[in-house]
């Protein structure tokens, strides 16, 4: 790890790494990881990436995003990401990645809740871990970039009110990154949750950095809460049983056997019926039968990650129902962000999750979250190609002295504590009793 880069991007999930890829390869550039680089939720994205269908009408799938998004997303945004959501699947084609085929000239697209087609382009149910495989092998085979784990990030240098580098805490040192242009690439807050999909340490701290230095954010309060999380009595990550197992077939029952819910409908409106029929039934999960799935035999082939973590839990999803529950899942809000990852503050970048950019709106269709991160981390890369801004930071020696732990979980404080004066409603009904 060098002290001054051209680029430092923050975050080794989709957003990050199609950025990097993007950029040309004379800046010298540092991606960085908290964790290992395949600790991103990137890696976990069963369902897969959305795109629109080359023969169907751009209005339709705009209107299906709308709707999921309660008509509160950006339409402009939404065109503009949805317009060109074929060429980001031919990109990553390009870059190596093998989405499923029925035939050598067809895919084999799934249908998710909330499209009214079948769009989803996918790699078995580990789509997100294939990507971002192909996509880390070529960024670590680039010279000009330094891939750096077990490396956070905990505070932006500003100077005349320009982003300028970042201060990380590494090996038990803590150090200054000076770049001509930041990029947060960090994913959502599923970190600060208990019962969550996301791993523990993709927790939300760049939102509150960025918040600390007035940069725009926006819709903090909006969070999804995803309908079927394989329930387990134990805290921590919880396996997410994908939606395309509904697209498929699956139904939702109460604890005695009865059906409350087309499944289908927007997440939003899953997790809630869900909840109340927990709560009608005076129980903490419903079932989700496969019953009625094609070929439910070989489930296992087409929806490896599922069975294995229902497997490691003693439940044969070949001839068992799946008990769930919902759990905190994604993000809309964010940092306000262009769809090139422009931010307020002049020198910083926010893509992917972290970013809000008014795609999603009040609530994500499903597979839409991919297709985001990989989109604005390419236009990201595309306009700092186009123009790096060249500021001249005065450079010292990083003094902090508190302990990081310290540091991030005042960090974590705010971010709850901005959601609960958001949204009460939220935050005693899925965040109250949360560890964070
Ligand atoms: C179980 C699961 C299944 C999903 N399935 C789908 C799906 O099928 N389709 C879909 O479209 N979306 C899906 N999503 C959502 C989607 O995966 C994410 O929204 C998307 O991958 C976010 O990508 P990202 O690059 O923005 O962030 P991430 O992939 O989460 O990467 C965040 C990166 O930031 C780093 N980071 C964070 N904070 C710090 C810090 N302080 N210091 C240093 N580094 C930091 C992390 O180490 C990590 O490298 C799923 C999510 C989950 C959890």
């Amino acid at each position: 790890m060098k002290e001054f880069y051209d680029i430092v991007i923050v975050g080794s999930g989709a957003a990050g790494l199609s950025c990097a890829l993007k950029l040309n390869p004379d800046y010298d550039i540092c991606l960085i990881s908290k964790k290992s680089m395949a600790e991103a939720n990137s890696y976990l994205a069963q369902g897969g990436i959305s795109a629109k269908l080359a023969h169907e009408n751009l209005d339709d799938y705009i209107e299906d995003t709308l709707k999921a998004g309660h008509y509160e997303n950006d339409v402009d945004v939404v065109r503009a990401i949805l317009d060109e959501s074929l060429d980001v699947v031919e990109e990553l084609t390009g870059y190596g990645v093998n989405f499923d085929k029925l035939d050598p000239d067809t895919y084999s697209l799934h249908k998710e809740g909330g499209h009214r087609s079948a769009r989803v382009y996918h790699v078995g149910d580990f789509t997100g871990r294939s990507m971002c495989e192909v996509m880390a092998e070529r960024v670590k085979a680039r010279p000009n970039i330094d891939t750096c784990e077990n490396t956070t990030f905990y505070d932006l240098i500003i100077e005349d009110n320009k982003a300028v580098g970042i201060r990380v805490f590494v090996d038990g040192l803590y150090k200054n990154i000076y770049a001509r242009a930041v990029v947060l690439a960090t994913g959502g807050i599923g970190g600060i949750f208990n019962s969550s999909t996301n791993y523990k340490s993709v927790s939300g701290e760049a939102l509150s950095i960025a918040m600390k230095y007035g940069v725009e954010v926006s819709n903090l309060e909006y969070i999804q809460i995803h309908p079927t999380v394989l329930y387990d009595k134990a805290m921590g990550r919880h396996s997410l049983i994908t939606e395309a197992l509904r697209g498929e077939g699956g139904i939702l029952l109460g604890i005695n056997g009865d059906r409350f819910i087309d499944e289908l409908l927007p997440r939003d409106v899953v997790s809630k019926a869900i909840r109340k029929k927990m709560e009608e039934d005076q129980t903490d999960h419903v079932y989700l039968s496969l019953e009625n799935i094609r070929d439910r035999e070989r489930i296992d082939e087409r929806f490896p990650t599922v069975f294995q973590a229902c497997m490691d839990k003693g439940i044969d999803i070949r001839k068992d129902m799946i008990p769930v529950c919902p759990g905190q899942h994604y993000h809309m809000g964010g940092i306000r962000a262009q769809i090139d990852g422009r931010t307020s503050l002049p020198g910083l970048y926010a893509i992917g999750e972290t970013s809000c950019t008014g795609l999603h709106g009040r609530n994500r269709l499903a597979s839409n979250s991919l297709l985001e991160a990989c989109f604005c981390g390419m236009k990201c890369g595309e306009g700092l190609n186009a123009s790096l801004p060249d500021f001249k930071a005065h450079m010292e020696e990083n003094r902090e002295t508190r302990n990081i732990d310290d540091i991030i979980a005042d960090y974590h404080k705010i971010l709850v504590d901005t959601i609960k004066e958001r949204n009460h409603d939220f935050y005693e009904y899925w965040l109250k009793n949360e560890d964070a």
